[in-house]
């Protein structure tokens, strides 16, 4: 997934979220996490080694999620964080994208499930 097809989907996720702020995206190597935010800066950072493992509704779900946290101005993972995200994607379907990033990341560092 190349730079503009990540900004393309961006740009729909912060439409349907309703968020006119601008927002960069960084593409760089990591070696835990998959995604991360400043809220500071307005740039959602992407794991470069990641991407080109991950499906395009990984992706967009990892765009989703940091998304979140800057709509609600809150890093955290409480109920509400998880609530928002219960109205934009279904449970089951979530736990399986999150079970598949999970699984690229410790392929990823060496660890073989
Ligand atoms: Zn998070």
């Amino acid at each position: 997934m190349n730079k503009e097809e990540i900004n393309s989907m961006l740009n729909d996720l912060k439409q349907d979220l309703d968020i006119k702020e601008k927002i960069k995206v960084e593409v760089k190597p990591m070696k835990i996490k998959a995604a991360s935010i400043s809220l500071n800066k307005n740039t959602i950072r992407l794991n470069k080694n990641l991407l080109p493992q991950l499906e395009p509704q990984c992706i967009k779900y990892l765009i989703l999620h940091e998304l979140l946290h800057l709509k609600l101005k809150n890093i955290h993972h409480n109920n509400h964080f998880y609530e928002t995200l219960y109205n934009k994607v279904d449970k089951e379907q979530l736990s399986e994208i999150e079970r598949k990033i999970f699984a690229s990341l410790l392929k990823l560092n060496g660890i073989l499930l």
